[in-house]
């Protein structure tokens, strides 16, 4: 980022002074090299307001004199949470007294994990057709936009919209949920298009020398097809179009990230549909796999290719926040990837990755990670109160963690930490 700054700072400097000195002393001129464009802007813009500009001058000089800026190797942290599945008690948990809906209470307690990361991806589960339509819980969801409002104040910067959920509410939630978005020009929403064309876009995000693809797909929309005139709508897993645009993905970008909506419920471990399409990944170069919609933890894995090339795949992150009713579905995972390019190499590579495991607090309904939960919060969570969920505690939820996640994960640190390079 530092040196980003630098280098618009001197930019805006060289230009002012190419200005500066051509309208107030025009003998000064050799130390800097003007374009015609400059030139032309020079004339028909300043020729008329010599006596204020002169007086910034000697400043100017001394900056250009600078050494240049060296590149360091560039470095992006990203983090991602699974589903924000929205039933009805998470929807009611935000209706304010005065009528109001705020969900800043979702996300509160990650809320320091969010400022350290560059790229913040969340899996918004279920469609923001807003209340035009009447909220309404499962099987067919329809959530507040307020719910994207708390995501955008938490600082989220890549939405997924790609889910099996996408259609519960036909063309008009889902134009709802675009238009919503639309407002929010600096922020990325992926898996939802308005014509065949933008599907076709290979969205990235780029700092400096280094640029990122994100590509966002959904095995299926829960048997409700797409209108046959908009075959556009939502990103689905088809083998065809994932090929087409993984391989654009790397002629444009340096890392290729896929966040596939796809698995089978409640199962710890992928799926053949996951491996199928693993594999895929893999041979295509994909660096980063982030999957959602088990509702559940799946296992992670670094999955090394013939050409010996390595891709990260955390298979699920489960549930970041619902009102599902099973004491394995209110823990889930945030990811957090650290990102390299070396400039001398011009390799892009992971150094670390991680995985925090997170705990909805059913009742109140936000989330908290592992390491900040305890017993006390764990008594108090909503979900010990359903049927075979009285041994909910510490000891349950470290138990699962080692289950699901092996050896990396790490009991005193209550999380997975990977060293890679
Ligand atoms: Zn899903």
């Amino acid at each position: 980022m530092k040196n980003k700054k630098n280098k618009l700072l001197k930019e805006a400097l060289l230009i002012s002074s190419l200005i500066l000195t051509s309208c107030g002393n025009k003998s000064s001129v050799d130390y800097a090299v003007p374009t015609p464009v400059f030139e032309e802007i020079i004339d028909n813009t300043f020729e008329e307001n010599e006596t204020t500009i002169e007086v910034v001058e000697t400043p100017v000089e001394e900056v250009i004199e600078e050494e240049p800026v060296i590149p360091e190797n560039e470095h992006v942290d990203l983090l991602m949470i699974g589903d924000v599945l929205v039933h009805k008690p998470v929807y009611t948990s935000g209706i304010k007294e005065d009528g109001t809906l705020n969900y800043d209470h979702l996300f509160m307690n990650i809320q320091e994990d969010l400022n350290d990361a560059e790229i913040k991806i969340v899996n918004q589960e279920t469609i923001l057709g807003g209340s035009e339509l009447g909220f309404s819980s499962y099987p067919c969801f329809n959530s507040p936009q307020e719910i994207g409002i708390s995501e955008v104040n938490a600082g989220f910067n890549y939405i997924l919209h790609a889910t099996n959920h996408a259609m519960d509410k036909g063309f008009k939630a889902i134009d709802n949920t675009i238009n919503f978005w639309n407002n929010y020009p600096e922020i990325t929403m992926l898996g939802l298009n308005t014509s065949d064309e933008e599907q076709e876009v290979i969205h990235t995000y780029t700092q400096n020398g280094l640029t990122i693809a994100l590509l966002n797909y959904t095995y299926g929309t829960n048997g409700i097809p797409l209108p046959s005139d908009k075959p556009y709508l939502v990103n689905l897993l088809d083998e065809e179009k994932v090929t087409r645009d993984i391989l654009k993905a790397k002629e444009i970008a340096d890392f290729v990230i896929v966040l596939p909506h796809w698995g089978t419920e409640y199962r710890y471990v992928p799926d053949s549909l996951q491996e199928k399409y693993t594999k895929l990944f893999s041979d295509l170069g994909v660096d980063l796999v982030i999957g959602t919609h088990p509702h559940v933890l799946e296992n992670i894995e670094v999955i090394t290719n013939d050409e010996g090339h390595e891709m990260l795949v955390y298979y699920s992150l489960g549930n970041y926040v619902s009102g599902q009713l099973a004491k394995d579905r209110v823990v889930g995972g945030m990811a957090k990837v650290s990102i390299e390019k070396d400039y001398e190499t011009n390799e892009t590579f992971i150094t670390e990755y991680e995985l925090d495991p997170i705990i909805t607090q059913q009742g109140e309904y936000t989330t908290y990670k592992l390491e900040d939960y305890n017993d006390t919060l764990a008594s108090e969570n909503n979900i010990k109160k359903q049927s075979g969920c009285s041994n909910f505690d510490m000891n349950y939820i470290n138990n699962l963690c080692t289950e699901i996640l092996g050896e990396d994960f790490d009991k005193q640190e209550e999380k997975v930490r990977v060293k890679l390079k």
